[in-house]
């Protein structure tokens, strides 16, 4: 069941996702190499309550009923999502993706961003400026009258454009009360297909995109997504609302952005 949103509605997904937002810039503030994904979390989940939200990771459930035991996922280099925080030390020359949910007066917000550490080799900075790329080139894509399939076939063509790898498994999602709601939103697609969005229909759109072979492989611990290859994987993710010309991004990079200043990808 898809769910419209009317304005007041949607103005309260921004605040949700502003939050996920300034979160993401606390983060943005430590990563450097010797800095461990437990430490990104306790500062993540510390300002994510200190600010009146609830992590909305935190608990969630996987597919065997286990609930995620951390407030953000941080995902390293060949890791695509839903890593789990931990003991893990940063270095120089990673990448970790930063995932961050907010749930707040009612409504979630979900965005996300992937990070390097340090200096990072320009075949890796060119896969996440080109995913970068793709998630804005999805958003041209959500306005009313068009498919999600629209939004797909922009990120996959862009991707597979510079010989990237689109990852099928894994999709964006509509959002609002819950924080996955119809319809998925996925990578790949066909122009003129899927589900017709309306003005009002909010949606994360998340290219999670590797640089090598698209396959991947699920971790032990029932979470962590890795590519097959072992190659590096990118990840960025913003929540908007679908517009009669352009689609609103109700949540932002801008925070993240001027804390990395010139470093940004
Ligand atoms: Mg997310
Ligand atoms: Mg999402």
């Amino acid at each position: 069941m898809v769910f419209l949103k009317t304005e007041d509605e949607i103005e309260l997904l921004r605040q949700s996702n502003l939050l996920v937002g300034r979160t993401l810039a606390e983060v943005a503030k430590l990563v450097k190499p010797g800095v461990t994904t437990r430490q990104l979390d306790k500062v993540a989940e510390e300002f994510i309550r200190d600010n009146g939200a609830i992590p909305t990771f935190k608990g969630f459930p996987n597919q065997y009923g286990e609930p995620f035991p951390a407030s953000i996922c941080t995902s390293v280099n060949e890791q695509v999502v839903h890593g789990i925080p931990g003991e893990v030390v940063l270095k120089d020359g990673d990448i970790v993706s930063v995932d961050c949910g907010t749930y707040m007066n009612g409504f979630c917000g979900d965005s996300a961003y992937t990070f390097c550490v340090g200096e990072v080799d320009e075949e890796i900075r060119s896969l996440l400026k080109v995913t970068k790329e793709a998630l804005y080139i999805g958003i041209e894509n959500a306005v009313h009258g068009k498919r999600i399939g629209d939004i797909g076939y922009a990120i996959q063509q862009h991707c597979e454009a510079h010989s990237y790898g689109v990852v099928r498994e894994f999709v964006g999602h509509g959002i609002g009360k819950e924080m996955h709601e119809d319809p998925q939103v996925p990578n790949y697609g066909r122009r003129g297909c899927g589900t017709l969005m309306k003005r009002g229909l909010c949606i994360a759109i998340e290219p999670m995109i590797t640089l090598g072979n698209r396959q991947i492989v699920m971790e032990r611990d029932g979470w962590t997504v890795r590519t097959r290859d072992r190659k590096c994987a990118a990840h960025f993710e913003h929540t908007v609302a679908v517009g009669v010309d352009k689609a609103e991004i109700l949540s932002s990079f801008k925070f993240i952005e001027d804390v990395l200043g010139d470093k940004a990808i």
